[in-house]
């Protein structure tokens, strides 16, 4: 810790909140710049919706969400539309406000007209969403699963899963919601910060009960039921593959700006947390992700009125230990040549029992399939572990990797996702000067006659006009004031508009796939162009 500053370089920063130092220029910062923005309830809504509009199947794992105040006429229209389409349909929202936490001024609502748009506290902006009325139940009660996270490198895409994580339960026994039964907080949010509150909290020494218990000890018990615990674990490594991919276009314009390509500058890593709800088919919903989840070891507890004390938690020691340790072990500065990792992975394989389908090596970090080469999703459940060779490497007494790869490891299943990304590229090929987030209007003219997208009908000055009515709105919205210009969201705006003028009658996510190799092919023959000029 460097209370007075710091004199030295280091090779592994830990920040506190966020990335906040631009005077970092080696090492690796365990902090994204953005991250926090990036995974606020509004940011993380408008992203997933981006991709619901793509992939709209695939993003099915997000609940239907408004942004207030500004979508509240959608809101209304679209209930009532559905409503009407479906009057058995007998809707529960819940209203969370942007950028809180802990549960803090969270409430559910039956009705639109409900919603507390007035008032000075309330009448900051907000994410209402469906609410999930038939959650899974264990002991009776409401519980949701945090699941830690670490996004190991952004370009290329390193993702990581914890192979455990915490279930966080209600203290009241779970009812649907009825007008009667809405503001009781102990029976529908999960958040531990307000259920410690109660006094049905139970703080237990044992994984298997108590109001926060570890993940697997409720999949053993899911699994005894005869649930497919296997298709649980892959539906939530898809899950959060998805939700990471909608994240990254974005974190690249905040990263180029704070690191821009050719600076010296640190790389990143961060731990993310990743709170799920378990519907009660077992699908995995996701509710948010924490840019910066609490890796608190204790608990306090309450000795006598108002006097607490901080005790050892074993739960959280459990599960959080490991994925720091882990998270220290993969981005290891002092790591080996991957030619050295290579000829480690050949040498465990020659040793492993070939009884056991699954070994984790901590050195090489893959998790080996040795008996088959199943390359599914499925073989992500819990596994039989063992380490390779522990002797000849200092970490040998350590125990073997919690933290699972899954991407680039299931890649090829979900690379045709990654449209935005592409179109983030194309962005940030156009910002011009380095450190922007936005883009000028002669940089989106530039982008448009580079790409060839100017025609008899479509002329400069209709461009001009979309890259105004685009940008004023998005900038109305009051999202970033400190730049003026075209954000990411707006240019991925503008350019699905002009995807669906080139390619009417295709689904949109191959007009804007068509629209990206139309760009990405003029763009390459202009740089082969000027690369031939330049060696004339
Ligand atoms: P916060 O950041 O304030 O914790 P969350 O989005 O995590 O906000 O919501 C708080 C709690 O509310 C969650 O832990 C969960 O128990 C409950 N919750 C949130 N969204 C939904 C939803 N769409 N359906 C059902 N329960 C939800």
């Amino acid at each position: 810790q460097f209370p007075f500053g710091r004199r030295l370089p280091c090779d592994i920063y830990w920040h506190g909140v966020s990335f906040h130092d631009n005077d970092i220029f080696s090492g690796q910062v365990n902090k994204f710049p953005g991250m926090t923005e990036m995974v606020r309830k509004i940011t993380l809504s408008r992203a997933v919706r981006t991709m619901q509009d793509l992939f709209p199947l695939e993003y099915n794992f997000y609940p239907r969400s408004w942004i207030l105040p500004e979508e509240f006429p959608l809101f209304v229209d679209e209930v009532r539309m559905m409503k009407d389409s479906d009057p058995s349909w007998k809707p529960t929202f819940i209203v969370k406000p942007d950028g809180g936490c802990q549960g803090d001024g969270i409430y559910l609502i039956k009705d639109p007209s409900d919603i507390r748009l007035t008032g000075s506290s309330q009448s900051r902006p907000a994410v209402v969403q469906e609410y999930i009325c038939k959650p899974l139940l264990v002991d009776k009660l409401k519980f949701d699963i945090r699941l830690y996270v670490l996004l190991k490198s952004l370009e290329p895409l390193e993702i990581y899963i914890a192979k455990d994580g915490l279930s966080r339960f209600c203290t009241e026994p779970y009812q649907e919601p009825t007008l009667k039964n809405l503001h009781q907080v102990f029976m529908h949010l999960t958040n531990y910060s307000l259920n410690i509150h109660s006094g049905n909290f139970i703080h237990s020494d044992n994984v298997n009960t108590g109001s926060k218990r570890t993940f697997s000890s409720i999949l053993c018990r899911l699994s005894s039921r005869g649930a497919d615990v296997k298709k649980l674990w892959s539906d939530i490594i898809s899950l959060v593959i998805k939700t990471i991919i909608a994240l990254t276009p974005e974190l690249k314009v905040y990263y180029q700006s704070d690191i821009p390509a050719g600076k010296p500058g640190p790389t990143c890593f961060q731990i993310l947390g990743f709170d799920i709800l378990l519907m009660k088919n077992l699908k995995p919903m996701l509710l948010e992700v924490n840019a910066n989840p609490s890796m608190r070891i204790e608990h306090e507890q309450e000795l006598s009125p108002g006097v607490f004390e901080n005790v050892p938690s074993p739960v959280d020691e459990e599960v959080k230990v490991a994925v720091i340790r882990d998270t220290l072990r993969l981005v290891d500065p002092q790591k080996k040549k991957r030619k050295d990792v290579q000829q480690h992975i050949e040498s465990c394989k020659n040793k492993v029992d070939i009884r056991c389908n699954y070994f984790l090596c901590y050195r090489c970090q893959t998790l080996e399939h040795v008996s088959e080469a199943n390359e599914e999703l499925l073989d992500a459940g819990p596994a039989d572990r063992r380490e390779c060779d522990s002797t000849q490497s200092p970490e040998g007494g350590l125990p073997s990797l919690c933290l699972k790869q899954v991407f680039p490891k299931y890649a090829k299943q979900f690379n045709y996702l990654r449209l935005v990304d592409r179109v983030a590229a194309l962005f940030i090929r156009f910002l011009g000067v380095k450190g922007t987030t936005k883009l000028g209007p002669t940089g989106f003219r530039t982008f448009i006659r580079n790409c060839k997208l100017s025609n008899s009908n479509f002329s400069m000055a209709s461009v001009d006009i979309l890259y105004i009515d685009i940008t004023r709105r998005w900038n109305n919205m009051g999202i970033d004031h400190k730049e003026s210009g075209m954000c990411l969201q707006a240019f991925v705006e503008a350019f699905f508009c002009l995807a669906q003028k080139k390619y009417k009658s295709l689904p949109l996510h191959e007009q804007v796939a068509s629209l990206i190799d139309f760009c990405e092919y003029h763009l390459a023959a202009l740089d082969e162009k000027r690369l031939v000029c330049g060696r004339g």
